[in-house]
């Protein structure tokens, strides 16, 4: 895997010693990837999107040729995956690609959505994944990075200074998705968006809010006020956070 970071010119937020890290958990349609994106551009910190990670590994196994349900197959394809991946974490620039071909739009399609919750339930992907997840949050360049996905506030980054859960009704996370595809029936994405949540919440509990972890219900609130309210929450926690480890 590299780290592409085409736009960096030195003149944003310098970095500082301590990165502050925003873990945000929720389930599928909760809006989490573009409420994170644009909180990620409103603080100037870096902004990784851990389902494309999954995403691109699930396309990975479709193009080479391995079945998505074998796990001992997708692991071994696992070091050939991060040779071949290249992400962008720059939230103003999402683009991703394997082997120099850009598939930031095809990891998002229904071949990539319908394996990829087989490929995240093996736990040798996960622990690989996030392993490489922990090592671009240590490294990254600039004040902070919104990380984003279905375990990143138990998980990947138990220890961030604000871990937040982006949650929404079931209804309101369906008529959402069903939006954004709009030329798919709309009980199709109903019924793929339960399926998914079902299979991905007996890896991990992204429903609940776990200790210490503080919940943003959008489900009677729009897009920008969703952002708001998440940015809010950062920076009342990191404020907290810094003045209680003086
Ligand atoms: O967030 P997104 O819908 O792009 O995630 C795609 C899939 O990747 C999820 O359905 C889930 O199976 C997996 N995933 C995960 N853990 C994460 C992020 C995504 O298991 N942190």
């Amino acid at each position: 895997m590299t780290h592409q970071d085409p736009t960096s010119s030195g003149t944003e937020t310098e970095a500082v010693d301590a990165p502050v890290v925003v873990a945000i958990d929720g389930p599928a349609g909760s809006g989490k990837s573009s409420v994170s994106k644009a909180v990620a551009k409103r603080l100037g910190y870096r902004y990784l999107d851990t389902g494309a990670w999954y995403r691109a590994l699930a396309l990975h196994t479709l193009e080479t040729g391995v079945d998505p349900e074998d796990a001992a197959a997708v692991v071994t394809s696992l070091e050939d995956f991060g040779a071949a991946y290249t992400v962008s974490l720059d939230p103003e620039v999402q683009a991703f690609s394997l082997n120099g071909h850009d598939v930031t739009e095809e990891i998002r399609g229904p071949r990539v959505t319908a394996v990829v919750s087989a490929i995240a339930r093996v736990p040798e992907v996960r622990s690989w994944i996030n392993r490489t997840f922990r090592s671009l949050i240590a490294g990254v360049d600039r004040a902070g990075i919104v990380v984003e996905g279905r375990d990143i506030t138990t998980v990947v980054a138990p220890d961030a200074q604000a871990r937040i859960l982006l949650t929404a009704s079931e209804e309101a996370r369906m008529a959402r998705r069903s939006a954004e595809f709009e030329s798919h029936p709309a009980g199709d994405v109903a019924e793929q968006l339960q399926r998914r949540d079902r299979a991905d919440s007996r890896v991990v509990d992204f429903m609940n809010a776990a200790d210490g972890v503080t919940t943003v219900d959008s489900t009677h609130i729009d897009f920008d006020e969703t952002v708001d309210a998440v940015v809010r929450v950062t920076e009342s926690l990191t404020a907290r956070n810094s003045h209680g480890s003086r």
